[in-house]
């Protein structure tokens, strides 16, 4: 996505060779027009996938997650980082270990909301090592649903997350593939712009 990776080049900053920060429209701020296209850039990738509902990580993967919902006409269910007193019924849980915070938590949400029947898009902003989408994947199919992809908005493809998805034969589509963060310039993969 080009507006994507442009707005990657001017805004983001590279924190060091594993980690870029975009807190002006993504991380922190939330830039609810650019998410509207990001949202629509999902829906075309996935509009072949019989997709029923969203599932996302609070908290980054709640507004590209919306305005994707809002695009396909499905809803959004986000999993909590914490536990909360009133998440108690029929929790499905995994352990995950973050990233950025680099340590294990375990993530949980309600299986009421989903069934059997519903075929899961699950979106998160970035992709690293996968944990978080592995986390994801592990709750969905506890509840009974199928994972139909995985979207994401910046998949830093250096890392290992987007390989290992794929090699479980799981449609993975990024919206961004950063081939390098070194020296402090974000390089992206060439990608055929099919989709957008
Ligand atoms: P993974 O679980 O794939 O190793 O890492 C993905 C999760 O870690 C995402 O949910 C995201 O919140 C966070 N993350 C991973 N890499 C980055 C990064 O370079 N920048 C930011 N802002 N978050 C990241």
């Amino acid at each position: 996505m080009e507006l994507l990776k442009k707005r990657i080049e001017e805004e983001g900053k590279v924190i060091n060779d594993q980690v870029l920060k975009v807190d002006s429209f993504l991380n922190h701020q939330v830039d609810p027009l650019f998410m509207m296209e990001i949202g629509e850039a999902f829906r075309e990738r996935f509009r072949q996938d019989g997709i029923t509902k969203i599932v996302t990580l609070e908290s980054s993967g709640i507004a590209p997650s919306v305005t994707a919902g809002l695009a396909m006409g499905v809803k959004v269910l986000f999993a909590r980082k914490r536990k909360s007193l009133t998440l108690k019924e029929g929790l499905v849980s995994s352990k995950v270990y973050s990233f950025t915070k680099q340590e294990w938590s375990e993530i949980s949400l309600s299986s009421e909301y989903l069934t059997s029947d519903d075929r899961v898009l699950i979106i998160d902003d970035f992709l690293a090592n996968g944990q978080a989408a592995q986390g994801l994947i592990d709750m969905v199919k506890q509840t009974g649903a199928t994972v139909g992809g995985i979207g994401i908005v910046i998949e830093k493809g250096f890392q290992t997350g987007g390989d290992t998805l794929r090699e479980q034969g799981i449609k993975v589509e990024s919206l961004a593939r950063i081939q390098s963060l070194q020296d402090g310039r974000v390089t992206f993969f060439e990608e055929e712009e099919v989709h957008v």
